[in-house]
Order: C-alpha cells, then sequence, then structure tokens
C-alpha cells in the first residue's frame, strides 16, 4: 500500500522533488531554540524574495481552509464581499458565514473571472470592509487578472483585500506589494510541490491594526499571536517541522532556478496544454483570456468516459483528474504547475489522448 504511487496530474497535491522530499525526515529541533529562529529567519527572507513582499509572512499548520478561516476572523469588520466563480470561492464565502460574518455573494458563472467593475459596483455601497476572492479558481481553470482588479481597488482604501492563492502562489507571479494585497494566502501542496498540511498568509500593516480592532478571533488563528512570535522568528505553537525544512529547502531551489524561469515554464506547459486542447477536438472551460497558468480545465466536449480514461491511465502510472464539483464529468482537469515539466507533460498527454482513443 505504501509502495506503489501514481504521478500525480491532478491540481493538487502535486508532486514532491526528491531532493526536496529528504528534507521532511531531518530530526526535530526545539521549536523555542536559536536553530529554530535560525531557520525560520532564512526562510522568511526568501519568502520575502519570491513574494514580492515587506509584509510579515505567518507559518500555519494547517490546510488552506484553516487560512481561509484565519483570514476571515482576522479581517472582517462591518462585511466581506466575496466573489463566487466556483468550487474553492464558494466554500471560502461559506466560511465567512460560518464565523458569523456580515457576508454578500458576488456570483459569477463557473469559469468567468471577476473584473473590475463587477467589484467595484458592490463597494460603492460602502457595506464592505473587506473583499475576498480567488485568484486562481482551481475548480474552473479561470484566472483573476490581479492586475486590472488591484488597480480599481486602490479607489477603495478602506477594504481589505483577501486573496486566496492556493494554486496560483509560485506558479505565477504575483507582486504582493505592488498589487495592495492585504491577505494573501496559499497551501503548499500545490504550484509550492510540497506536502498538504501547512499554509503561508501574507499580512499587511493595515491587515494587522485591522485585526487588533477586532475581537472573536479564536485563539488558534488570531494574527495579534502570530506576530508577537513572528518578531522573534517563531510560530506560537509547535509548527510542523518538516514543512519548514522543505520549505526552506524548496524556496532556496526556487530562487537558484529563478522565479522568472520557474513562472515562464509553467506558462509555457499552459500554452502546450491549451494546444492539445484544440488538437483533440476539445475546448477550454474557462473565459477567453483568463486561462489558468498552473492547470487547464477542459471542456468535455466529446463526452469522453472520464471513468474509463482515468481507469487507462492508471495503468500507465498516472493519475488523471475527472473535474470538480458541480462539473465533474463535464469537464477535466490537466494540472501543469509544482515540478512538472515541458516533457513529462508531453508524455502524459501523449497516453492521455491515446487512453482516449
Ligand atoms: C486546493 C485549494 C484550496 C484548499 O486547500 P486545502 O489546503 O486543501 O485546504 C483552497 N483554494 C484553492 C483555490 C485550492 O485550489
Amino acid at each position: 500500500m505504501l509502495d506503489n504511487f501514481l504521478e500525480l496530474f491532478i491540481p493538487g497535491p502535486t508532486n514532491i522533488d526528491g531532493e526536496i522530499a529528504k528534507y521532511l525526515c531531518k530530526p526535530s529541533i526545539g521549536h523555542r531554540s536559536g536553530q529554530f529562529s535560525e531557520i525560520f529567519a532564512e526562510t522568511d527572507k526568501n519568502l520575502k524574495q519570491l513574494l514580492y513582499t515587506q509584509n510579515r509572512i505567518f507559518h500555519l499548520t494547517c490546510a488552506a481552509t484553516g487560512a481561509w478561516e484565519a483570514a476571515v476572523l482576522n479581517s472582517v469588520g462591518k462585511g466581506v464581499l466575496h466573489v463566487v466563480n466556483g468550487a474553492f470561492s464558494e466554500k471560502w464565502a461559506k466560511i465567512s458565514k460560518i464565523c458569523n460574518k456580515n457576508t454578500e455573494i458576488l456570483e459569477l458563472d463557473w469559469g468567468k473571472a471577476p473584473k473590475p467593475e463587477q467589484i467595484r459596483e458592490k463597494l460603492l455601497s460602502g457595506k464592505f470592509d473587506t473583499v475576498a476572492f480567488v485568484h486562481n479558481e482551481t475548480s474552473t481553470g479561470a484566472m483573476a487578472n490581479l492586475q486590472e482588479l488591484s488597480e480599481m481597488l486602490r479607489e477603495f482604501p478602506e477594504v481589505l483585500v483577501l486573496v486566496d492563492a492556493v494554486s496560483s502562489m509560485m506558479g505565477t507571479k504575483i507582486e504582493i506589494d505592488k498589487l495592495g494585497i492585504d491577505v494573501c494566502l496559499a497551501s503548499l501542496q500545490k504550484a509550492w510541490a510540497l506536502p498538504p498540511g501547512y499554509a503561508l498568509v501574507s499580512v499587511s500593516e493595515k491587515a494587522m491594526q485591522r485585526s487588533k480592532s477586532l475581537t472573536n478571533k479564536g485563539h488558534y488563528f488570531d494574527f495579534e499571536v502570530y506576530e508577537e512570535f513572528y518578531t522573534k522568528n517563531q510560530t506560537p505553537y509547535t509548527p510542523s517541522l518538516p514543512h519548514l525544512y522543505a520549505l526552506l529547502a524548496q524556496s532556496e531551489r526556487f530562487l537558484k532556478e529563478g522565479p522568472e524561469n520557474r513562472f515562464a515554464r509553467h506558462k509555457k506547459m499552459a500554452e502546450i496544454t491549451r494546444k492539445w486542447v484544440s488538437d483533440n477536438g476539445f475546448a477550454l472551460f474557462s473565459e477567453e483570456g483568463y486561462h489558468s497558468e498552473t492547470l487547464t480545465c477542459v471542456k468535455n466536449t466529446r463526452e469522453i468516459d472520464v471513468e474509463q480514461t482515468a481507469k487507462i491511465l492508471k495503468t500507465k502510472g498516472y493519475l488523471f483528474d475527472k473535474g470538480y464539483g458541480k462539473i465533474k464529468g463535464k469537464t477535466f482537469r490537466i494540472a501543469h504547475m509544482g515540478e512538472t515539466d515541458v516533457e513529462k507533460l508531453g508524455k502524459f498527454l501523449f497516453e492521455l489522448a491515446k487512453a482516449i482513443g
């Protein structure tokens, strides 16, 4: 059971590089030791460079779902506007409601990306002090244009901008400070190509001040507590040390590869995949002009049997994605993020075409 693994072409979790995996079994250290603080500080320095930010970056030992909850609990006072354009953005909005936040949903058709005008119109009501959206909707393959959204959001300096970058962080360039993102979150099992169970959250000074003004934040996710320990290069609670070791190693590797080269590789793979889609008589599910660079969601126009396709690909050593949420089977997704490269992708697409017949 634990010696037979498939190569993953699903949009998370993704394959882990063999050299990086070795860091997951290093010995434990005390999380209040000087050695820990050195590791944390070095990682923080790398992260700031890779994420183009001077903001504090908190490490949460939890899935991105926990980071969603943290973002909402620490940011929303008056009310939050959630853009919902797929399964993940829908789940995030649900969490705001469960946390008793005044929540309004801007609902878009699945596959569409949010446009500045749509959000602007809602924010002009003055009902919101927070806006939340998913950068790269993993269920539909639609990627928002952060540049055009951020230009509009500058008109609303009192509104905190929360961005889920779970399936895009390190897959495409996100200049957090230039874009004015107050809270940017991601777990590590997607474009970071590390194991699931650990999340990063960048928090602006404005977001930190908002957190201080709020109550009922719970305890595990209170940014004020994280801040207190962050200044000592620590986390408030014992974090997943294996993740931290591997994150340091991976961040060093990314800086060596050059983040720009990494992003270009993802973009190139996206182009190859889109060409495969049209060459094989399929169509893209996501809106034109907003196709994701880390995964491609394919409209199943040929009505292939996705279950059968997955079975055949399994015999070739691959895990194939059969679509997500309400569009499962009507779509399938091809991930091209993390450690996947043009050669591996080419082999997979060849086998996929053969399996479809
Ligand atoms: C995978 C994913 C999540 C959930 O991540 P977990 O770490 O499993 O909680 C959230 N948002 C997006 C966009 C995702 O792709």
